[in-house]
């Protein structure tokens, strides 16, 4: 059975000496008695529930599944599950990082960042189903009227309602324009809603008393295409003005998905037959109202990868320091032993230095977009928030593609250290590599974070928010250039930013001559960034940890062995992905369709 540790340590690190969180938080007027001692404190309590409690029913999760009674259309969640969440209602930690306003704690984003990464190493497959109502909440605290925000927004805070977003039909998954549900306005100002939707994680769940379902639907007077859908609250009992609930709607769940991996969230058929629901924002905008639950989710998704990558590594490590086969090539390590531990292997260690680069930098991102999303919400100068906005942009889909790409890879490498073990259940690896393989689809596919980032987020502002993220770079290079020890991360820094500029020009002349060159060089382009910005962030922690290397604390010597593994290993990967992406489309799309 798989074992996680929460990573405390690093979270600290990236938080306080990487980051500077508690300077820049306390620059924030929502967060200015914010402290170091709070955050670690919060960061314990957290570790301490994700490892006793939600880590031992990952695989109780992962064996039963969710069960739909279809006499009552309600579904029922692995043993466990339903108590954990109680617990989790308890601790208060649904409202977290939620605003005072509606009943939320007020903390920053980024504290809330680092308890989902724990619950997504602890157990993905429940994890999400608070994820969803955070994602609502979201969405309702962006877009919902006052009436709707006093009505929904306190029961989602305090976690006695959860949320889901359904936006996908089987005839429409990435191109929401196909969008068939109909919302026909009723005289009292609400709409009756008829369609079907199908993989609507934790679409019907035991743990809370109401389900406030997100629904994209069409009026009858709505343009075709994504200009006609609009965002409706579609909540499963409708409730009464106090918050109490009145009658069930005419939502239901008519089937259970079986799936891959997650089977512990409940993928749901949904039903809407005449539901009622009310309008969340303006008519035929409910796609970019949407899109406030899209990103919130886009972030989260690539912290589940997070997450797995890091128990995933956690147990390999585990593995290979005690598993006995062959001898060292360059002789004995165990003399006494009839085998040496597998970790004298210089590819185990690959495998697993891989995962723990992957995890290390990862966490270094998905922390620093979450400061900006505190910068972007509560800084007084609109510069300032408007820069922290272009960079959460910009970086949005290379958290949620490359993170997942990386988990993909990382949770397979962990899995092969354990051999023919890892293949087995009960070791519980198998597990890690199936549940990570939905990130690389849901919340747009990985292929659409790819078009997203170099068509809208790169190329249609002509390249504006990544020169301002190069511009971080250049004056770490310039900074940190004088420094001898520094030398070994800057200059391949600097010389992969450089390279990325040409590439960028090169793919913006080309598209202008044919849009399909985009989407030819799109993943290739996306992965080359994703490292360019790791390959940024190690370089910062590989500076912090040249200072410290002699302070007798073993981690920075780890992580100092971690940031040239990365730079030495990885990194390289992006010359065979730069040639790919000049490669152009032509290899792509000569080949006549009839010949495939
Ligand atoms: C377990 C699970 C949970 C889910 N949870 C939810 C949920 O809570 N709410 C919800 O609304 N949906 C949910 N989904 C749906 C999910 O978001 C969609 O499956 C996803 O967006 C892809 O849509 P699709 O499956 O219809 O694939 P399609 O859109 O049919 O895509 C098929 C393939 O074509 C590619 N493709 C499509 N268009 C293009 C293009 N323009 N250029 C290049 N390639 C393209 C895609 O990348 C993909 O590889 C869930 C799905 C699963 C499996």
């Amino acid at each position: 059975m798989p074992q996680y540790t929460p990573p405390l340590r690093d979270l600290q690190f990236v938080m306080h000496e990487l980051l500077g969180a508690v300077d820049q938080l306390n620059a924030l007027p929502r967060h200015a008695d914010v402290d170091a001692d709070t955050l670690n404190s919060v960061l314990e309590e957290a570790g301490k529930f994700c490892a006793e409690v939600l880590t031992p029913l990952n695989a109780v999760g992962d064996q039963q599944g969710c069960t739909l009674d279809r006499s009552n259309h309600t579904v029922r969640t692995p043993d466990g599950f339903k108590d954990a969440y109680a617990r989790f209602v308890e601790g208060g930690w649904p409202s977290l990082a939620c605003d005072p306003a509606h009943g939320g704690q007020g903390l920053p984003v980024l504290l809330g960042q680092c308890v989902n990464e724990m619950l997504n190493s602890a157990n993905q497959a429940w994890a999400m189903y608070p994820g969803l109502s955070h994602a609502a909440y979201a969405a309702l605290s962006a877009h919902g009227s006052d009436e709707q925000k006093a009505l929904y927004l306190p029961k989602l805070v305090k976690g006695e309602w959860t949320g889901t977003m359904c936006l996908t039909e089987p005839q429409c998954g990435t191109d929401l324009g196909l969008l068939r549900s109909k919302a026909e306005p009723q005289a009292d100002g609400s709409y009756k809603i008829s369609g079907q939707k199908i993989f609507i994680s934790a679409g019907e769940n035991d743990f809370a008393d109401n389900i406030v379902h997100l629904v994209l639907a069409r009026l009858p007077d709505a343009t075709a295409g994504s200009k006609g859908i609009t965002l409706f609250i579609v909540p499963k009992f409708l409730p009464k003005a106090g918050g109490g609930l009145g009658e069930r709607n005419a939502i239901f769940c008519g089937a259970l998905e079986h799936k891959m991996g997650i089977h512990g969230n409940a993928t749901c058929q949904m039903n809407l037959d005449g539901a009622t629901g009310w309008m969340v924002g303006q008519p035929n905008k409910g796609l970019a109202a949407m899109f406030v639950m899209m990103n919130a989710a886009r972030l989260g998704v690539g912290n589940q990868s997070l997450g797995l990558t890091e128990v995933a590594y956690q147990n390999a490590v585990a593995y290979a320091k005690d598993r006995l086969q062959m001898r060292a090539l360059s002789g004995p390590k165990n003399p006494d032993k009839p085998a040496d531990p597998i970790i004298v292997h210089p590819d185990v260690r690959r495998m697993l230095l891989t995962a723990r680069a992957y995890a290390e930098g990862g966490r270094a991102l998905a922390m620093y977009c979450a400061l900006l999303l505190d910068k972007e919400r509560g800084c007084d100068d609109e510069d300032e928030r408007q820069d922290a906005a272009d960079q959460v942009a910009l970086l949005t889909p290379i958290v949620k593609a490359f993170l997942t790409d990386n988990g993909w890879i990382a949770t397979s490498n962990c899995l092969q250290v354990f051999g023919g073990h890892g293949y087995i259940r009960e070791w519980g690896m198998e597990q890690f590599v199936r549940d990570a393989r939905i990130n690389l689809i849901y919340e747009g596919t990985n292929t659409i974070q790819a078009l997203d980032f170099l068509g809208r987020k790169v190329l249609a502002d002509n390249g504006a928010k990544m020169r301002k993220f190069g511009q971080l770079i250049s004056d770490f290079v310039e900074e940190e250039g004088v420094d001898e020890a520094m030398q070994e991360f800057v200059n391949p820094l600097a010389d992969l930013g450089e390279k990325v500029t040409k590439l960028t020009m090169e793919l913006g002349m080309k598209a202008m001559g044919n849009a399909d060159e985009v989407g030819a060089a799109a993943t290739d382009y996306l992965r080359v960034c994703g490292h360019l910005v790791f390959a940024y962030f190690w370089a910062r922690m590989a500076k912090i940890a040249l200072a410290k290397q002699g302070s007798g604390d073993p981690f920075y010597v780890a992580k100092l062995h971690t940031a040239r593994f990365y730079f030495a290993k990885l990194l390289p990967e992006t010359a065979g992905l730069m040639r790919s992406a000049r490669s152009g489309m032509a290899p792509l799309m000569a080949m006549d369709e009839a010949l495939f």
